[in-house]
């Protein structure tokens, strides 16, 4: 993982006004200096000053750079999806699924002018039950390998995929992909390598067994009742609600309905708690993250959009502001504004936390110390 700063040569901008450092931390101004955060101002007059309200730069934790519907795309079009979220104002993507052949990212870590990614790996998926070609595709008794292959080649992270339509039902339905013991033997091979397990999870029965065998995030999470929010709580488990891929859900029933009549009852049911159960798992207490899952069907650079519908469900500004920003770079392990960390932030024109639609047209987006995009430019 590639989040330790690099020094070299560049402007020095003042940033003015209020800089949001956490919940409980503001400063009246922060200074970069040579792609860092200055620990005092640096001496030299400011090349910059930018005058509004900062925040350490946003992170999109479920993301996928690279993909295109036929697989990996070529490193113009990745270099493309990054640029697109870059100019939203995230800085930090959590890739939750990356191609490996015949592209990979790894050159995405050498471009100082791409957001920083923290790849989990590529998708791992049971054979023939999941989007092909997007997974490695394996089956229970090679998965505690697969996962090991994957922590190796990745981040830190690992990313399952733990339910989706089984046509080999009697009723095809969702239903979990993996036995019990193949799960758990996956989650503790990871944790030994040091690395965190997300699973892709829509219906109730996957989250229940992904909690029981000791998954580290939840991606979607549309089925989680109030039982397993309580779970998830005092597990320290992490739901990424994905708010555009849930909006997606009316259509994809509807969909597949003419064949899989129970199945598309079910994501109709999910669709329809959409909203109300994204600000359930808010007001449980549950620790959520932003993620836009934009990929293949979802176009880079909806960040501003995510946080929207996130606002529509009712989550407040300033509980949208922090999982947006530094409670999840925290979660990350990913310093935000502190001396010596690398400058990445975002500054509006006005306070996201008395209304988040200043977020999609941010002042200036400041990535190691470079103003990238945003109306200063
Ligand atoms: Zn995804």
């Amino acid at each position: 993982m590639t989040v330790a700063p690099v020094r070299r040569p560049g402007p020095v901008i003042r940033v003015t006004g209020r800089v949001i450092v956490n919940d409980q931390v503001e400063l009246p101004e922060v200074w970069l200096a040579d792609g860092v955060i200055a620990p005092e101002p640096p001496g030299r007059p400011a090349d910059i000053t930018l005058d509004g309200v900062a925040l350490p730069g946003l992170v999109d934790v479920h993301c996928h750079i690279g993909l295109g519907a036929e697989g990996a795309v070529d490193p113009g079009t990745a270099r493309a999806q990054a640029i697109a979220d870059r100019d939203t104002g995230v800085l930090l993507i959590r890739d939750a699924g990356c191609p490996r052949r015949p592209y990979s990212t790894r050159w995405m870590d050498q471009d100082p002018a791409l957001p920083r990614l923290i790849r989990c790996g590529r998708h791992l998926a049971r054979v023939k039950r999941y989007i092909r070609p997007l997974p490695r595709e394996v089956e229970p008794d090679e998965l505690p390998a697969a996962v090991e292959r994957e922590a190796k080649a990745g981040d830190g992270w690992v990313k399952l995929v733990g339910d989706w339509i089984d046509r080999d039902l009697a009723v095809p339905d969702l239903a979990p992909l993996w036995p019990d013991q193949a799960l758990s033997q996956a989650v503790a091979r990871a944790h030994a390598l040091g690395a965190r397990v997300t699973t892709h999870v829509f219906s109730r029965e996957a989250a229940a067994q992904a909690l029981r065998c000791g998954v580290d995030c939840l991606e979607h999470g549309t089925g989680l009742d109030a039982g397993l929010m309580a779970q998830a709580v005092t597990q320290g488990v992490a739901v990424v609600p994905t708010m555009l891929q849930r909006v997606n859900f009316g259509d994809i029933a509807a969909s597949g309905r003419a064949r899989y009549r129970v199945w598309a009852d079910h994501l109709q049911r999910l669709y329809e708690a959409r909203f109300s159960q994204a600000l359930e798992l808010h007001q449980a207490g549950v620790l959520w993250l932003v993620g836009t899952d934009e990929s293949t069907q979802i176009p880079h650079g909806q960040y501003g959009l995510e946080l929207g519908l996130l606002a529509q469900a009712g989550i407040p500004a300033p509980a949208i502001v922090a999982a947006a920003s530094y409670r999840t770079r925290a979660y990350l392990g990913v310093p935000g504004i502190e001396p010596g960390a690398s400058a990445d932030l975002v500054v509006y024109p006005t306070d996201p936390r008395d209304g988040i639609g200043v977020m999609g047209r941010p002042l200036a987006v400041v990535l190691r110390g470079t103003v990238v995009a945003g109306e200063a430019l």
